[in-house]
């Protein structure tokens, strides 16, 4: 069913996205930037404590898995080679498919797991950065909020959720939408 109770037909997202194959190099462009920025984001946490280093990584892994179980399940790109990052393949081999027409409330409500990746160093940064200033902060900061803000939105919106069949069924581009329209 689709997200608005209707059956799901042969032109529909379910069966598009069997059909799709997302290359390699696709998958690589979505998922290189965000390792870098945990890598960066560690390096900046870890001038603030060791121990707060290796919880951001243990809680980015987490979170990656928490999307996987809570997120993906749902998505009609789950278990086919459509998802542009390769997640709804593993997802697939590690947890149950649910009810797609749930994927808008499921989105809204988990995509949440994801902002401390991005927030905790960025909020470590601004913290050294008034404190204990150097170029090397500076040049660790500039690479992680280049990478966090700027390469992976744009990746994912020009590129990873341009072409995607199902973007009229995604909150993630429907934000976009308003705001541009907005
Ligand atoms: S498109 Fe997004 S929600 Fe869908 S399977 Fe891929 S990563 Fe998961």
């Amino acid at each position: 069913m689709t997200s608005d109770n209707r059956p799901e037909t042969q032109n529909e997202p379910e069966a598009l996205c069997h059909n799709s194959n997302i290359p390699l190099w696709l998958v690589l462009l979505d998922n290189i930037p965000t390792a870098v920025l945990m890598v960066f984001g560690a390096l900046i946490i870890t001038r603030l404590s060791t121990w707060g280093m290796i919880g951001y990584l243990i809680y980015s892994l987490v979170s990656i898995i928490w999307f996987w179980a809570k997120i993906c399940p749902y998505c009609h790109h789950y278990g086919t080679l459509a998802c542009p990052c390769g997640y709804g393949v593993i997802s697939a081999k590690l947890f149950k498919k649910r009810d797609a027409g749930l994927f808008k409330q499921t989105f809204k409500r988990n995509i949440g797991i994801m902002f401390p990746v991005w927030f905790v160093p960025a909020a470590a940064a601004i913290f050294l950065l008034i404190s204990t200033y150097s170029r090397d902060l500076m040049l660790l900061t500039a690479v992680f909020s280049v990478t966090g803000f700027i390469i992976i939105p744009i990746i994912s919106k020009a590129v990873g959720c341009r072409n995607c069949e199902i973007k009229d069924d995604c909150p993630w581009m429907q934000k976009k939408g308003s705001a541009a329209h907005g």
